[in-house]
């Protein structure tokens, strides 16, 4: 497939902050809800969105050849990349053709601040694999003490549950502390109330652009054209539910209550140059895993917390997209290799993605070794074992490269008390 990869060098009219997430070289998409206006498509340049719909109002992108939805684009593969390439065109230094119209301009830009971003896409279906492999030691050290860390087919399965597309929230949304059955060691019988170990958890995700018809699979070759671009999700959980109910079937009501992701789908055109091979696989996958050239990415990632006493966030933890064992290739191809089919819009999550020392764990889970280290917020003393009510959440991601970066803007949430 041929990308667009906007050169490292090039500038655009509208003047961008060498730390801004959205240079000319990003260009991600996302779905704006202003106030008083329509829902629209738009992409990010600097502190503005862009209203593509405006843009094909005013003549200046093409209607027929990119048929923008009211709710998105249905634009797939490389039309989604000249799509992008025609939005550089027309924000480039060099052209004027939307600098110097001043009617368009004042319809197609939003300030940030005004554009209300809602989920990108509001997915059909969601899955969560579990492709960290420092979460995946670090969970099996808590929970089988006496066990190797790894379950004997980590490395040779994507390991990956189905989960809630209902509940998939936009950046900015609180999130209900959730109810649960829990039972701790001595308890008899369990008992049924308000989760005592709320989460976070640092995940990359992927969205699905054409699908793929029932029967038929998705090579790891072919994979990333049918990938849209990324997002961050945060998979909200319930520690204390999710020991109680995940055997022998999985997670189930500690994962699905929500999801959030952040509001830009960041193309893997942007990505282009922050590919890497990433870690060694050993054992080598079976033939239908194997990965091809650089399929992972090096996109720096921060967990940051704010309680309601705090005046400002603080960071809690630092990682990096690169500690994915499993490729999005490789989990693409493998939720497709039993011939499921998969459709525009659906969403893939990574699994947590924790570095390989403290301070770069992706849940609290792992940061405060299950509790027993609490973390405390230094300006108020405050202590965290697990999340309360009113902490607010951000996780930040980007790829930096001399003079710019590719930022994905921030995927927050805020805990709010459990209903009655
Ligand atoms: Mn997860």
């Amino acid at each position: 497939m041929n990308r667009f990869v906007v050169p490292a060098d090039a500038k655009s009219w509208i003047s961008v902050d060498p730390m801004s997430d959205f240079p000319i070289q990003n260009l991600p998409f996302g779905l704006a809800a202003p106030k008083g206006r329509n829902e629209a498509v738009v992409v990010a340049i600097g502190d503005q969105a862009l209203d593509l719909q405006a843009l094909q109002a005013a003549g200046l992108i093409d209607e027929e050849e990119y048929p923008i939805l009211d709710s998105f684009i249905e634009l797939t593969g490389e039309r989604l990349s000249r799509l992008r390439q025609a939005v550089f065109d027309l924000l480039v230094d060099s052209n004027r053709a939307l600098r110097d119209n001043k009617k368009a301009r004042e319809r197609a830009f939003i300030p940030l601040d005004k554009a209300n971003l809602q989920v990108p896409i509001p997915p059909p279906a969601f899955v969560d694999f579990y492709s960290g492999i420092h979460h995946a030691s670090n969970v099996g050290k808590m929970f089988r003490p006496d066990h190797p860390p790894l379950l004997p087919n980590y490395r040779w399965i994507p390991i990956g549950y189905n989960g809630r597309a209902s509940s998939v929230y936009p950046s900015g949304e609180g999130v209900v502390r959730p109810k649960g059955q829990v039972k701790s060691a001595g308890d008899e019988p369990p008992t049924w109330g308000p989760t005592l170990e709320m989460d976070f958890e640092l995940e990359m995700g992927f969205y699905v652009s054409h699908g793929q018809d029932p029967g038929k699979r998705i090579t790891t070759t072919a994979a990333e054209d049918h990938m849209l671009g990324l997002v961050i999700v945060n998979d909200w959980s319930a520690r204390d539910v999710q020991r109680w109910e995940y055997q022998p079937l999985g997670p189930f009501l500690a994962k699905s209550f929500g999801t959030t992701v952040s509001p830009w789908i960041v193309t893997l055109d942007a990505l282009e140059p922050f590919r890497i091979k990433g870690m060694d696989q050993e054992p080598p996958p079976l033939p239908y895993l194997r990965n091809h050239g650089s399929p992972h990415f090096d996109i720096e990632l921060e967990v940051w917390i704010q309680s309601v006493k705090m005046s400002k966030p603080q960071l809690l933890s630092r990682s990096n997209m690169k500690y994915l064992y499993w490729s999005l290739a490789q989990q693409l191809a493998h939720q497709t290799s039993n011939g499921t089919p998969v459709e525009f819009g659906d969403l893939y999550a990574t699994g947590t993605i924790s570095g390989p020392e403290e301070g770069t764990y992706g849940s609290m889970l792992e940061l405060t070794w299950r509790g027993q280290q609490p973390i405390t917020l230094d300006e108020t003393g405050e202590t965290r074992r697990f999340l309360e009510d009113g902490d607010m959440v951000t996780m930040k991601a980007y790829a930096q490269s001399d003079g710019f970066r590719i930022g994905f803007g921030a995927c927050t949430g805020t805990v709010q008390p459990a209903l009655t």
